[in-house]
């Protein structure tokens, strides 16, 4: 890759979303730029954050789905009453 991969690219790329040959190219480039280094670095920690937060989501999403087809309320099981989320 002669060109820097775009901060969505290097996102892209945090997440598994690029196929593998793009995966490549990129891990390429990054050994090679240091530039694209530190924000390789950046969209890491970034993309981190957004994970933990969509796991922290899709857990709760996941127990009302069980439970409860509305996705704005979760019953706790172990406590047996329903949590209202707004
Ligand atoms: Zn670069």
């Amino acid at each position: 890759m002669s060109t820097h991969p775009s901060e969505d690219l290097l996102e892209a790329y945090v997440m598994r979303h690029t196929d593998h040959a793009v995966c490549q190219r990129i891990e390429g480039h990054l050994r090679e730029c240091e530039s694209c280094q530190q924000v390789f670095v950046e969209v890491k920690s970034y993309v981190r954050e957004i994970k933990i937060a969509l796991r922290a989501g899709s857990q709760s999403e996941k127990r009302s789905q069980q439970i409860n087809p509305n996705p704005n309320v979760i019953v706790d099981r172990q406590q047996g009453k329903q949590l209202i989320l707004l």
